[in-house]
């Protein structure tokens, strides 16, 4: 069943539990986390990121995220990640996406305002709910890097990531100005491989969490690499949805590796798809498991 963020991200802030939010870049990889979802029974968010669309463009993943949606057994929201050119915002909702994040973060303040209030006004009336971003995400490399980010902002350790943190009082004034359903924060955790442990600043989801308003759902990004532990402090003080990728990929290479040395690489290539199709669908079921918070 195709939803969109607020349907099923209401719920988890309610009962303090998150959604994750998975980007799904071609077709093995839609069935392994829509099926994990099915497998337990609870709703999943799938997302297209725009920097994904030079591997596969939107009109041709979306319409297959969309039908695996519809035709789900469980709440499948799928949802644009870091959408931070308008043209491309009209290419998800051309394509019939229920859900778009549009990227201003790296704009001044006013601007993220004016851009994402405009957006929502036009997107609410079509039933997509909208999520934004407030402080800036850093990235691990240029390829990581979502939105139009400049590149003496692409922090990479923890030091450098603290300057561009959320501030809890303008992120209240964001979220009252703007409308937009969902506002993804930055508190510590970065997009891509992380060089070191991050260090995240949980006091301030929980202040958040407590200004912004709160049918306004608070997001993580650049979870995966985060240990789970300091993943299920982060869900305790208030996020609801998060983002998770880098990690998962990068662990199905591993496997795919081994699987190839296993069998002396005589595996047939639809045969290592379909396996590397399992081994991530097991990945995505811990990761759903563990952000459902026991709930
Ligand atoms: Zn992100």
């Amino acid at each position: 069943m195709l939803v969109n963020m607020k349907e099923i991200l209401d719920d988890a802030a309610k009962k303090k539990y998150a959604i994750p939010c998975i980007n799904t870049p071609n077709e093995e990889t839609v069935r392994a986390v829509i099926g994990a979802a099915e497998e337990l029974g609870v709703p999943i968010i799938i997302d297209h990121a725009q920097v994904h669309d030079s591997l596969i463009p939107i009109e041709r993943i979306g319409p297959i995220m969309l039908k695996y949606a519809r035709e789900a057994k469980v709440p499948v929201c799928v949802h644009l990640d870091h959408g931070s050119d308008y043209t491309f915002l009209m290419r998800a909702i051309r394509v019939g996406f229920p859900s778009i994040m549009y990227d201003c973060s790296a704009l001044p303040f006013e601007e993220n305002v004016r851009r994402v209030k405009d957006f929502v006004e036009i997107a609410h009336k079509l039933g997509i709910t909208v999520e934004a971003e407030l402080g800036i995400m850093a990235s691990a490399s240029p390829e990581d890097t979502h939105g139009d980010v400049d590149p003496e902002k692409r922090a990479l350790t923890n030091a450098d990531i603290r300057k561009f943190f959320t501030d809890p009082d303008e992120a209240a004034r964001f979220a009252d100005e703007t409308g937009c359903d969902a506002l993804a924060v930055c508190f510590g955790t970065m997009h891509g491989i992380y060089l070191e442990e991050p260090e995240l600043d949980i006091e301030r989801v929980k202040v958040l969490r407590a200004k912004v308003r709160q049918d306004c759902n608070i997001v993580m990004h650049g979870a995966s690499g985060v240990p789970f532990d300091q993943d299920i402090l982060a869900i305790d003080a208030g996020c609801s949805k998060i983002n998770y990728y880098s990690y998962m990929a990068k662990a199905t290479t591993g496997f795919v590796g081994d699987k190839i040395k296993e069998t002396e690489g005589k595996i047939a290539y639809h045969e290592l798809q379909e396996a590397a199709y399992e081994f991530m669908k097991g990945y995505a079921k811990n990761v759903i498991s563990t952000f459902r918070n026991g709930k």
